[in-house]
């Protein structure tokens, strides 16, 4: 990560809500958040645990800092890949204290050993350590541990494995965001940084975020850049129009990848089906980054359909590009 990637990543860091009050938007998610958070308070428990699932950038991190948080307790912070054995997720359940949340991102990679040590942690609170393998008398000791919420996160809640998927007591979708949310976000964004945005402008700014406050918050900045040179920092509608233009982020907030995506089927594979890896290795793009960052924007917007013969071009993406559907013999 280079250093203005950091600079960014500080930011982001400085733009998250603290408080489900703040929380703009998934309304109806919050209220059932608040629901078990209350109850879980009044029992004096932990809250049950908690995977949350959907594209990246939605607010899945932020939520398990609002958890936290609302419950009382600390946050600590993984990644599924970055646990690689047992004992890595042994010693960060031994510094949890009670009402602790634990957040796992991309929960989905956790290899199958260190899922195991996982199950008895989150039914019974309890660790299973395995002693003595260099001695030859090898047994198990169990260890308790304080009553703590995992907050899961993933883009793919089909790759968990069931017995993971069944110990998790809340379920919920983080869904995309609604225009009026998006501009909620980028207004608040432009309260915290101290840039006035005109109202035009910031309608531009949430209309070509692609429903995603990740992408709202950068698209922000990058006008904000643009502002600042080329019109005395004041970001108006002529400003945040050219920004958005020359960072090829199209008025339906489709950007350059976007493009190449849906141009590979409509020109390479004359509109589908395609299968993923072939239209993957055609664009040059990974296959999981198009599964999990692309295509699930484009399959809300109807730009595509998955079928079991693989990807189609949809009549909406050919009329983006007015292109004409030429007819299959
Ligand atoms: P995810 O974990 O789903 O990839 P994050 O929680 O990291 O997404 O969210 C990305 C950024 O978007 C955060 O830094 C935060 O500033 C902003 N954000 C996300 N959700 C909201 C929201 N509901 N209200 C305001 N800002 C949000």
């Amino acid at each position: 990560m280079d250093a203005r990637e950091q600079a960014g990543d500080q930011i982001e860091v400085s733009l998250r809500p603290a408080s489900l009050e703040e929380y703009i938007g998934q309304s109806e998610l919050k209220a059932n958040l608040r629901v078990f958070i209350h109850a879980a308070r009044a029992r004096n428990e932990a809250l049950d645990h908690v995977l949350l699932y959907g594209p990246p950038g939605l607010g899945k991190t932020t939520l398990a800092y609002i958890l936290a948080h609302e419950m009382g307790g600390n946050l600590k912070t993984a990644s599924g890949p970055s646990i690689e054995k047992s004992g890595d997720l042994a010693a960060i359940l031994s510094t949890l204290e009670p009402g602790d949340v634990l957040f796992i991102d991309e929960i989905h990679r956790l290899p199958k050993q260190v899922e195991e040590v996982l199950y008895p942690a989150m039914e019974d609170y309890c660790l299973d350590i395995v002693v003595g393998k260099d001695t030859g008398s090898v047994h198990n000791i169990r260890l308790s541990l304080p009553p703590f919420t995992l907050v899961g996160a993933t883009t793919r809640a089909g790759d968990l494995s069931a017995p993971l998927r069944d110990r998790f007591g809340i379920v919920d979708q983080l869904q995309y965001y609604e225009l009026a949310d998006l501009r909620k976000i980028v207004a608040r964004t432009s309260r915290v940084m101290a840039t006035p945005i005109e109202e035009a402008a910031l309608d531009e700014v949430a209309l070509r975020s692609r429903g995603t406050p990740r992408i709202a918050n950068r698209l922000f900045r990058r006008v904000r850049d643009f502002a600042q040179v080329y019109n005395e920092g004041v970001i108006s509608l002529d400003v945040a129009r050219d920004a958005l233009d020359r960072l090829h982020v199209d008025h339906l907030g489709l950007d350059a990848v976007d493009h190449k995506y849906l141009l590979g089927i409509i020109e390479r594979f004359r509109g589908g089906p395609v299968g993923l890896e072939a239209l993957s290795s055609s664009i040059g793009e990974e296959p999981m980054t198009i599964e999990d960052m692309y295509e699930p924007y484009l399959l809300q917007i109807g730009f595509i359909n998955r079928t079991p013969k693989g990807r189609i071009a949809t009549q909406k993406a050919y009329d983006h590009f007015h292109i004409p559907r030429e007819e299959k013999a």
